[in-house]
């Protein structure tokens, strides 16, 4: 009742990459709602089930750390103590180790939810003055893939196309990709295009019938992993058709004889019998891409999942190259970003292997422009450890000290016993957390409580290259700081000159200085700019006075020779093969109303009601053989670990597969809920994406 609709806060929902505008309101209890802002173009005034409950995650603060903590030594439990002490015993061993192990003994662990400002200080420190790229990701286990993609294909890690192009395209080709669940709100924008013009084309590529086939005119419910076999054979069907465009070929791309003899060495027949579908299927597939005049492929987690996720998500554009339909109205490729901010934290180059502003880290002229900007030490050319690496190097004994923040590997990481294992032997922990829920607090010797949405501010980019800037609208509990002020203050407990910053906007601005004569150019952009024009889309040019929609319009594409690169993308299979002992394909992924580890929707009892708990889903021709009913608790086995679950009996899924959601951990002790237990730690050889949609499993009754 003591709700006020005045006054409003215009931010950015923190959940998933599509990135909707909020309007939150807060009563004189700091409690606060929020509705879909129509003036986002992102959204236009949509959310879906958990935007519109996120104020709940918010207002109900149960679960919060609330003070700075420390474990003294291993065997002794976690206690109170001010930030000086935190930081200051924190400061103290990370210069013991640097000393004596030299740089690269400490990483950084963060997260595609953490801001652009926070991603660019912590990716500074790290980079710039400790000496040492040691500092990754979970877009690691998310977006890598599609970054390599695009910047093999395009020459740089750059989304060509704008939302606003799904209302001119008229064909769809959605791969490993369940958006109706997952991209909920971008997807309502393409249920709506398809009711009005029904003769737009949806093709859905997925092993599972999900709710996004719920509009698709064909679903292609190809063998997981041959992804690259189906999108060779397009291509081919495409070629023989003499359904490409030869002009742009010509003009604007280089590969295309390499990939045509590529993509012949396989008759239809064959890829066919391989993907197990049918050769008219396939020959359809082509026919709505030859006969659309806006083509959109759109992809996330199950290209990019892979052992092969580079050649998977390189096989897909290729067939927007060889049509010529990129950078034209509802025309191009889309990778759909999992998290709100993978976006800029690539722009900040928050991965090991990557540079602040989309500079190179083998480049030395770009190691020395960024050197020099920052003021620190010689910037290592060395790639640092990416995601799974670091927990490897944790159980070597290379590693001494890792800092975690804003993201729970010990459920999201695969492989994850080891992963647990490795946590346990590591000489230091830093555990930077909103929430008492996350298991890495178990083995953390340094607790920071941190600022949640709503309580710091500071920018994100979405999936269309658009920056919002989200304010501070409550004040944090207790005595929980902003990441970026944590990381400041550490910085500075360090003796590191450079990190005297006021406010989270003068970070900003340092960010937007280095991307300057850069593909990602925000320079002069800022909080007020921002704020007048609700969100902007890089590259942010002054003197320009629309913004930047899509891309390469003048085909004048990233590379050296501005030419589109078509790669020769070999057909090869890198996944543990299904055999006697592990007969079933696990593949897993999210549910409709749960993110991630479940750390801010399981506090929200409307979206616990969706679906309540974990289960696997099986084929009733499967169930049939091992005597298996709806509902029975399942053992499922694999190399790598065990979970105990329900079974749920769906034709929604392909004979031979099992479907887990990812979103499980651990029950107190018990791990048996916990999906990645089983999956297995194989990355692609290039991006270090792990394996998430393969793995090899069995399934007993329990
Ligand atoms: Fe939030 Fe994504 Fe839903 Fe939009 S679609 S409201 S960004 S979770």
């Amino acid at each position: 009742n003591n709700h006020t609709k005045t006054p409003q806060f215009p931010s950015t929902c923190c959940y998933c990459g599509v990135g909707c505008g909020v309007l939150v309101s807060k009563d004189k209890n700091n409690n606060i709602t929020l509705i879909g802002d129509e003036n986002h173009p992102s959204n236009k005034g949509m959310l879906c089930s958990k935007g519109m409950n996120l104020h709940y995650t918010v207002n109900d603060r149960s679960d919060r750390l609330l003070y700075p903590q420390i474990r003294y030594n291993k065997n002794m439990p976690l206690q109170r103590v001010s930030w000086d002490d935190a930081l200051d015993r924190t400061a103290a061993v990370f210069k013991t180790f640097i000393n004596k192990y030299g740089p690269d003994s400490v990483a950084f662990y963060v997260s595609g939810q953490c801001l652009t400002e926070e991603y660019y200080i912590i990716n500074k420190l790290i980079k710039g003055f400790i000496g040492s790229n040691n500092i990754d990701t979970n877009s690691r286990l998310c977006m890598s893939s599609a970054v390599v993609g695009y910047k093999m294909s395009l020459g740089e890690d750059s989304v060509p196309i704008c939302y606003d192009d799904i209302e001119l395209a008229d064909c769809f080709y959605v791969t490993g990709a369940n958006p109706a669940w997952c991209h909920p709100i971008l997807w309502r924008r393409v249920e709506a295009h398809k009711a009005q013009n029904p003769e737009v084309k949806i093709i859905i590529v997925d092993p599972r019938k999900t709710d996004s086939c719920a509009i698709a005119d064909l679903h292609l419910q190809l063998n997981p992993g041959t992804d690259v076999t189906l999108n060779h054979a397009i291509g081919k069907v495409l070629i023989e058709n003499g359904d490409i465009d030869f002009g742009f070929i010509s003009n604007h791309s280089q590969g295309f004889d390499a990939y045509q003899a590529i993509v012949f060495e396989k008759s239809l027949e064959e890829s066919a019998k391989i993907c197990g579908l049918a050769i008219a299927d396939i020959k359809l597939a082509a026919k709505y891409i030859a006969q659309s005049k806006g083509f959109i492929s759109m992809w996330t987690m199950g290209l990019n999942q892979s052992s092969v996720g580079v050649n998977k998500n390189l096989s897909l554009i290729n067939l927007n190259l060889i049509t010529g339909k990129i950078g034209k109205p509802g025309s191009g490729p889309f990778s759909l970003t999992g998290q709100p901010n993978a976006m800029g934290g690539r722009e900040v180059g928050g991965l090991s292997n990557m540079l602040a502003a989309h500079k190179d880290l083998a480049n030395p002229v770009h190691r020395k422009e960024v050197q020099e900007f920052w003021g620190g030490k010689e910037i290592s050319p060395n790639p640092g450890l990416t995601a799974t690496e670091m927990f490897d190097a944790l159980e070597e004994g290379k590693l001494k000290a890792i800092w975690i923040i804003c993201t729970n590997p010990l459920l999201s990481l695969p492989n994850v016993r080891k992963a647990e294992a490795a946590l346990k032997k590591a000489k230091y922990v830093v555990v930077q957390e909103i929430s008492d829920k996350s298991e890495c607090l178990a083995y953390a010797d340094v607790v920071l409580p941190a600022a949640a949405w709503a309580e710091k501010e500071g920018t994100m980019t979405n999936s269309e290259r658009r920056i919002t800037y989200l304010p501070k609208i409550v004040d944090a509990p207790a005595e929980c700081l902003p990441d970026a002020e944590i990381i400041k203050i550490f910085a500075q407990k360090m003796g590191f000159k450079g990190f005297d910053y006021q406010n989270q906007e003068e970070i900003f601005i340092e960010h937007g200085k280095l991307t300057a004569n850069t593909n990602i150019n925000i320079e002069g952009l800022t909080y007020d700019i921002l704020k007048k024009h609700r969100s902007i889309q890089w590259p942010y040019l002054k003197h320009k006075k629309q913004q930047t929609k899509r891309l390469f319009i003048d085909h004048q594409f990233y590379t050296p020779s501005k030419n589109a690169i078509i790669s020769p993308v070999p057909d090869v299979f890198k996944s543990e093969r299904p055999n006697a002992d592990f007969p079933f394909i696990l593949t897993t992924g999210r549910i409709r109303d749960q993110w991630h580890t479940r750390s801010k929707t399981s506090k929200v009892n409307k979206l616990n009601q969706h679906i309540k708990q974990t289960f696997l889903e099986i084929n009733p021709i499967d169930a049939a053989q091992l005597s298996i009913k709806n509902e029975v608790v399942v053992t499922v086995n694999s190399n790598y670990g065990q979970v105990r679950v329900k079974a749920k009996i769906t034709d929604a899924i392909k004979q031979g597969v099992v479907f887990l959601p990812m979103h499980y951990g651990k029950i107190l002790n018990n791990d048996l809920n916990r999906t990645n237990n089983l999956t297995s730690p194989l990355l692609d050889a290039v991006s270090k994406e792990p394996d998430f949609k393969y793995g090899i499993v069995n399934v007993v009754k329990y």
